[in-house]
């Protein structure tokens, strides 16, 4: 028995914005959420604002999304859209403008207070709904557009956290044209979230016959556009399937979350600042590997739906697309599965998990 709930109205191909323009329009008065460059170099700010204009919608355009966005900041933002009147949000960007967007929601209607501390959003719990929000994805990795999570960095315990309300699902337009000018880096580390998003919910132990299903397909179709990312030629339909894909990854682990691959890879970024993608990349092989042997069956679907033969394969894609930071210790990769060990999302690996397998995996794949 399984259920499935995924309430986005996606808006799906070429010009997905633009041929459904009265789908964006969630309200009488728009903040525009997007990151310092991400909005105007996809091209998907202008397709908005022209959007705005010619329904004449007033809107605020707060293009100040740092990657990996703080608690404080969404706390700085909630406060704008309040003060500008805010009655909806369009996000513009990858996981972290549209992540951003999310939480700017949450507090533009529930401002800290003595009952409502910044900390408290993490328990998902509002007294008032978050503003309503049109996401429109500019990478293809997160699948941000289609879960419940929203991810920020939390200075006061060194680490990212996630909360989610189902309140957050609500239209996304994706359209490959969006990701163009993408730096070929970045396509990459985001693809290899995808693929851990992918490869994480088919393996955890949340998956069902319906999420293995999306997360198959969804690595069928990425597998179309590994090719490519490889020698770094990608074409509009690769970036088209890679943006589905992405998605479809979000639409898996909006139903069975990820496994200790995110959780190890946080302290990459916040310590290091590693993107969130890369970080989680440079994971991926270790946990295959020990997936590969509880999980045989599964393991092999998911690599040949990739058009892969072994984890070995996965492993010399991986290290060929991704650049391996230095600068780790057995120490400093030890302190971290302190934390590490105690994330929730342990229980949902497919194999036992204990502090020294996870330092074992650190090692193995950064060292
Ligand atoms: P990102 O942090 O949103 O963006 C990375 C970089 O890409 C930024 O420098 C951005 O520039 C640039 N960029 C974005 N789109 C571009 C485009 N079309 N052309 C040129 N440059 C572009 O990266 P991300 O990997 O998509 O998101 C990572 C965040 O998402 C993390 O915080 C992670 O924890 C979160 N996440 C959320 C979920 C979820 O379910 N909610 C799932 C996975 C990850 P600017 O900053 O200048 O705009
Ligand atoms: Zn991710």
């Amino acid at each position: 028995m399984f259920t499935y709930y995924m309430p986005t109205k996606l808006y799906v191909g070429e010009d997905a914005l633009l041929k459904n323009e009265n789908a964006l329009i969630l309200g009488k008065r728009a903040m525009v959420v997007t990151g310092k460059s991400s909005g105007e170099k996809s091209g998907a700010l202008s397709d908005v604002l022209s959007i705005l204009k010619a329904k004449e919608i007033p809107y605020l355009v707060y293009d100040k999304i740092e990657n990996n966005p703080t608690l404080e900041a969404m706390v700085a933002g909630g406060t704008a859209a309040r003060k500008f009147g805010a009655d909806f949000l369009i996000g513009i960007g990858g996981g972290s403008p549209l992540d951003a967007a999310k939480a700017i929601g949450v507090f533009c209607q529930n401002p800290p207070s003595e009952t409502f501390a910044p900390e408290d959003v993490f328990t998902g719990v509002f007294a008032k709904k978050p503003l309503p929000m049109a996401a429109i994805p500019t990478t293809a990795g997160t699948g941000s557009e289609v879960t419940q999570y929203s991810i920020l960095t939390v200075r006061s315990i060194e680490n990212k956290k996630s909360f989610s309300t189902p309140e957050f699902y609500t239209a996304a337009f994706l359209d490959g044209r969006y990701t163009k000018n993408l730096p070929l880096q970045i396509a990459r580390n985001t693809a290899a979230d995808a693929m851990c998003h992918l490869l994480e919910g088919l393996t955890c132990r949340r998956a069902t016959d319906g999420t293995d299903y999306i997360a198959l397909e969804g690595l069928r179709v990425m597998g179309k556009a590994l090719p490519s990312l490889l020698k770094g030629t990608l074409t509009d339909k690769d970036r088209e399937h890679l943006l589905w894909a992405s998605c479809l990854g979000g639409m898996v682990i909006a139903q069975t979350a990820t496994t200790i691959v995110h959780s190890m890879g946080y302290p990459l970024t916040y310590h290091m600042d590693i993107p969130h993608g890369l970080a989680n990349g440079l994971l991926l092989s270790e946990y295959m590997r020990r997936t590969e042997g509880v999980l045989p069956e599964k393991t092999k679907a998911a690599l040949s739906a990739l058009g892969m033969e072994s984890v070995e394969a996965l492993s010399s894609f991986l290290q060929a697309i991704l650049p391996k930071p230095a600068g780790f210790t057995e120490a400093v990769l030890t302190g971290w599965t302190e934390k590490t060990i105690l994330a929730k999302n342990v229980a949902t690996c497919p194999f036992p998990v204990t502090r020294e397998d996870e330092a074992q995996m650190y090692f193995a794949s950064l060292l």
